[in-house]
């Protein structure tokens, strides 16, 4: 299964372009969108989710023409949007078994069996009698998995979820997603970096409604390879350093900033060479692609 956009396009009635020629094919697996704030994230996914329509372009999924065949592309897809609304006054048991009748699950047994399953994959079989209310963030994320998973879908898309988790609960969500990921077109949206090095086969980089960069991530790294170098210098500096070099990270070190700049030779000047993170990517391809070239 494969899931194919070509070259979609969407422009807002207050002139924003939010997506430009946007072309991406998304294998099986766990596909990471990065972009900042206003990248245009949620237009793709809520395109493909068919939940607005863009002004050109298409999106296929295996035999499905997305844009044309909505209701078959809704029954194979799974949707967890960055918030949703749960009723907090029962249990994650009782409406996941309500929602599964709204699926039209009609046989008691069978719905019982499937509803049990899905809480034991999103790991929450042992709270399932809780009420919602008392669910942490992490939970509520898992259940929001797991209701997305009533159809078994084939098309996976999640919508920033880390944000507000802890690391443990991260961890856990993320595990439910990897598992998934065997078997399932999975899309990943976040402005985490760390979150699609753990976890992405592949991934794309979006900023300005265009995407700046993509591919697997160990091959992009590689391509940064030789080319990253740091130094550790004074706050008072900073200005400096970025008139005179390609400063695409900075980080505290120890209390001391940090930078990361982008050369095709050793620049000399205290630098040393180091191995590129996904961050510096991250950072390199927006600071191409924005105006405002302060990071
Ligand atoms: P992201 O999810 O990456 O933060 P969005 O897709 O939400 O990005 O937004 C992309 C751009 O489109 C932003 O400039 C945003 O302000 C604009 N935008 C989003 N939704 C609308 C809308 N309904 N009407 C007008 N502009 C919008």
């Amino acid at each position: 299964m494969e899931l194919i956009i070509d070259n979609l396009s969407k422009t807002y009635s207050n002139s924003v372009k939010a997506l430009q020629n946007i072309s991406l094919e998304i294998p099986t697996g766990i596909f990471g969108l990065l972009g900042p704030n206003g990248a245009g994230k949620s237009t793709l996914m809520r395109t493909i989710a068919t939940l607005q329509e863009a002004d050109s372009g298409n999106i296929v999924l295996g035999d499905i023409d997305v844009l044309k065949q909505k209701n078959e592309l809704r029954q194979v897809l799974g949707y967890l949007p960055q918030q949703f609304g749960l009723y907090p006054k029962i249990s994650a048991e009782v409406l996941l078994n309500h929602f599964a009748v709204l699926k039209g699950i009609t046989d008691k047994g069978d719905r019982k069996d499937l509803v049990d399953a899905l809480l034991h994959k999103a790991n929450l079989y042992d709270v399932k009698k809780q009420n919602l209310k008392g669910y942490s963030g992490g939970m509520k994320q898992r259940f929001g998995i797991a209701q997305a998973l009533l159809n078994n879908p084939k098309l996976l898309i999640v919508d920033e979820p880390a944000a507000g988790l802890d690391p443990v609960e991260r961890n856990r969500f993320y595990n439910v997603l990897s598992e998934l990921g065997e078997q399932t077109v999975i899309i990943l949206s976040t402005h985490i970096v760390d979150d699609v090095k753990e976890l992405c086969t592949n991934m794309a980089i979006i900023n300005q409604g265009q995407v700046c960069l993509k591919g697997n991530p160990l091959q992009i790294l590689e391509n940064l390879k030789g080319r990253v170098y740091k130094k550790t210098i004074q706050k008072s500096e900073l200005r400096v350093y970025k008139q005179n070099y390609k400063v695409i990270n900075e980080k505290l070190f120890l209390g001391k900033p940090t930078i990361h700049i982008l050369s095709d030779g050793n620049p000399g000047d205290g630098f040393s060479p180091i191995n590129a993170e996904l961050e510096d990517v991250y950072f390199s391809e927006i600071f191409n692609t924005t105006n405002d070239k302060s990071i």
